[in-house]
């Protein structure tokens, strides 16, 4: 019994993944290759944040997604599966390499037909995406690219989801160095200053899953 979050040791971490976990083999094939990368691979997400992702989006009935940070796709891929046949999610990435990754594995997957990589810069895609009349047409958005902007991605990704949509944001808790005061890197004030910005902002309903590196949960009012 607990009145807080219980911390997951290893024995404990083995059981949920045991007990919890139904990832697609081609997830695991993915998580397998993206290890080969090196240091990198630690930007994947965990899969059973991927699992409780899906999980959302098949909840909401969702049917246009949008990503912030494809890297080699696994986060996409456990969205798009929970997609309807129609449903379309797009993913934006700057490195070309991680993208070419990615698009075989949505192949391999068989959901490329859902998803549109668009690689370039995301602020110009989301910017294209408003301009272009998209504001308050995604059902769902997730941001887990570089850190040092998430704040102005958020206020972008708020403009794109509709009124009830939700918007997941990865890494909030940086391992643990948002709480250190001397943690000073820069990605690590601008973590904190969104986190703290959320706290006040009355245009979302706000919580916090502690899975992975920490998972906001942001539902935007109408
Ligand atoms: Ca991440």
């Amino acid at each position: 019994m607990s009145d807080r979050t219980i911390a997951l040791d290893d024995r404990l971490y083995e059981y949920v993944q045991k007990t919890w976990l139904r990832e697609p083999p081609v997830l695991s094939r993915l998580r397998e290759e993206t290890t080969k990368i090196g240091d990198a691979a630690s930007m994947q997400i965990s899969p059973e944040q991927g699992q409780l992702m899906a999980t959302l989006i098949e909840l909401m009935g969702a049917r246009r997604v949008i990503e912030v940070g494809t890297f080699t796709g696994y986060s996409a891929i456990a969205m798009a599966l929970a997609l309807p046949p129609d449903g379309k999610l797009i993913t934006c990435e700057t490195n070309p390499m991680f993208a070419t990754m990615a698009g075989e594995f949505f192949e391999e997957a068989g959901v490329a037909g859902k998803i549109d990589l668009r690689l370039g810069p995301a602020m110009e895609t989301l910017e294209a995406l408003q301009a272009g009349g998209s504001a308050n047409t995604f059902d769902a958005a997730f941001l887990d690219a570089d850190k040092e902007n998430y704040r102005a991605y958020y206020e972008r990704l708020l403009r794109l989801i509709r009124p009830g949509g939700l918007l997941m944001i990865d890494n909030v808790l940086w391992d643990g160095l948002v709480a250190d005061p001397s943690a000073q890197h820069p990605s690590t004030i601008e973590i904190r200053a969104l986190n703290e910005k959320l706290r006040d902002d009355e245009r979302v309903t706000l919580a916090l899953t502690v899975i992975g590196d920490g998972l906001t949960l942001a539902r935007k009012r109408g």
